[in-house]
């Protein structure tokens, strides 16, 4: 899969915020559903701990 843009996401736990990388930048980024797609979401851990979806789409 080519990626070409990479966003800041937030944490919903403790507000962390961590770069993903998604394959395009005209998407939507919003916390993720874990029966989204597979190619639709991004497991995301936090430096905390906390792993949590990011459903892209
Ligand atoms: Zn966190």
């Amino acid at each position: 899969m080519q990626v070409t843009a990479v966003r800041q996401v937030e944490c919903p736990q403790c507000g962390a915020r961590r770069s993903i990388s998604i394959p395009s930048d005209d998407v939507e980024l919003k916390p993720g559903r874990s029966d989204a797609a597979f190619d639709e979401r991004r497991r995301v851990t936090c430096s905390n701990g906390h792993a949590y979806w990011i459903q892209v789409r």
